[in-house]
C-alpha cells in the first residue's frame, strides 16, 4: 500500500498503529496537525471490514478535525482515533486501559474523547491510566448535546441564506441517523415547529423519536427521497454520493455526521444542483468547542461559543456566493488561512 501517497494522508505530522494483545486492542490514532494545539478529536469503534477502511476513515476524520478546531477559533490542532472491532461485542475494561497507555505514548501530542460508539464510561476507563482524554464526566461531559445545538443553529443559518426566513415553523427536514447527536438535534426542530422525517437502523430509537417528537419514520434507503426542505445527515459519512446526490428534493444539506461528502466533487455537485451545503466540520464543531472548555468547565460561556457556528456558517455561504463557489471548497480555503496564520484571532 503506497501509504504517503494516498489523498487522505495529507501529510499527517504522525499516524501511530497501537496494538495489545491481552485485550485485544488494535486501534490507529491519526495526528494531522499539531499547528494550533496539541491535536483533539474523538475515539471511534468501528467493526471496519479492512484495515485499509479504518486507516482511510481516521485519516479523514483527522484532517476534518484540523480544519474544524481551526474554524471555531480553537487553540487546537486536529487529531483522530479508532479502534477496530464491534461495540457491542468487544468492549471490555482492560481494552479501554490498553487505549489509554497507548495515549500516553504519544505524550500529550493527541487528547482523545468519544465520538461513534464511544461513551463518557468508556472514556473514564481510559482516564484511569492517562490524563490525555477530554470530554469526561462531572467536567465537559457527553459533547452530543452541544453538538446538536450548533447543528441546529447552522440549519437555521442555511433556511437564512437559502430561504430568506428566521424561523423553522413548518418546515420539513429528513434525519438519517437518530443517535447521541441525532436524538437532540431532532428535539431542537420540534421544539421550533418544524416537522420531521426519520430513518435508523435502531427500531427503539425510531420509536422513541416517532413517539416524542411527532415523526414520520421511513426505510432507511427512503431517506433520499423525501420531499423535504433541509436533509440533515447524522449517521455515518459519504452518503452525498453518485447514487443519492439526483435524489435530493431539499434545497438544503445541514446535519451533523463527519464527512458527509463521498468525494470533492459532490461539494460542486451539490451546488450545481442549487443545493445549499453546510459543511460538515463547520456546523458540527459543537461537542469540540464545549470539550474546549474541559479544564475549567462552564457550560454557559460553552454555549455562547457554540453559538458563534451561527455567524461563522453565514460568513461562509456568503464568501461562497461572492466567489461563486462551493461552500466546502471555500471554508476549506477559509480553514487553511487561519491555520496559516497561526490562529483564528491572528488573521
Ligand atoms: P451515534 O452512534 O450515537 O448515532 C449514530 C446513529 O446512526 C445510530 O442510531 C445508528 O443506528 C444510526 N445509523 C448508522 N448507520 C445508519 C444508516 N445507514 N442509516 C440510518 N441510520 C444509521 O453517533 P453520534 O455521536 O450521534 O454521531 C453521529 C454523526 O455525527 C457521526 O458521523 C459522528 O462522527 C458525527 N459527530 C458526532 C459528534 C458528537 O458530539 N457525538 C460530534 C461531531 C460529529
Amino acid at each position: 500500500m503506497a501509504f504517503f501517497d494516498l489523498v487522505d494522508f495529507d501529510n499527517h505530522e504522525q499516524v501511530v498503529f497501537c496494538s495489545d494483545k491481552e485485550s485485544g486492542l488494535k486501534a490507529i490514532i491519526a495526528v494531522h496537525s499539531t499547528k494550533l494545539g496539541p491535536a483533539v478529536g474523538g475515539c471511534r469503534m468501528w467493526d471496519y471490514a479492512s484495515d485499509e477502511e479504518a486507516l482511510v476513515d481516521v485519516l479523514r476524520l483527522s484532517k476534518g478535525m484540523t480544519y474544524k478546531n481551526a474554524m471555531a477559533g480553537l487553540e487546537m490542532g486536529g487529531g483522530k482515533s479508532v479502534i477496530i472491532g464491534n461495540a457491542k461485542t468487544d468492549k471490555n475494561e482492560t481494552l479501554f486501559k490498553a487505549f489509554g497507555n497507548a495515549l500516553n505514548g504519544l505524550s500529550g501530542r493527541y487528547y482523545s474523547a468519544e465520538d461513534v460508539n464511544i461513551t463518557t464510561k468508556d472514556i473514564a476507563i481510559a482516564n484511569t491510566v492517562t490524563d490525555y482524554v477530554t470530554g469526561t464526566e462531572g467536567k465537559s461531559g457527553n459533547p452530543a448535546p452541544f453538538t446538536a445545538l450548533g447543528t441546529f443553529l447552522g440549519i437555521k443559518a442555511a433556511v437564512k441564506h437559502k430561504l430568506g426566513r428566521d424561523d423553522l415553523a413548518g418546515l420539513k427536514v429528513s434525519i438519517q441517523g437518530l443517535g447521541s447527536v441525532g436524538y437532540f438535534l431532532c428535539e431542537h426542530l420540534h421544539k421550533a415547529g418544524a416537522k420531521l422525517v426519520v430513518t435508523d437502523l435502531n427500531q427503539e430509537a425510531l420509536d422513541k423519536v416517532a413517539a416524542e417528537f411527532d415523526a414520520q419514520v421511513v426505510g432507511l434507503n427512503e431517506i433520499y427521497d423525501q420531499d423535504v426542505d433541509i436533509y440533515a445527515p447524522c449517521a455515518l459519512g459519504a452518503t452525498i454520493n453518485d447514487s443519492t446526490i439526483d435524489r435530493i428534493k431539499a434545497s438544503i444539506v445541514a446535519g451533523c455526521a463527519n464527512n458527509q461528502l463521498a468525494e470533492p466533487k459532490h461539494d460542486l455537485a451539490l451546488k450545481s444542483r442549487g443545493i445549499l451545503y453546510a459543511p460538515d466540520y463547520v456546523i458540527n464543531a459543537g461537542g469540540i468547542i464545549n470539550v474546549s472548555f474541559e479544564n475549567d468547565y462552564c457550560a454557559d460561556k460553552a454555549t455562547n461559543k457554540v453559538e458563534e457556528i451561527y455567524q461563522t456558517l453565514l460568513n461562509v455561504f456568503e464568501q461562497a456566493d461572492q466567489q461563486d463557489r462551493p461552500t466546502g471548497e471555500v471554508a476549506d480555503d477559509m480553514a487553511r488561512a487561519i491555520i496559516a496564520a497561526g490562529g483564528k484571532d491572528k488573521l
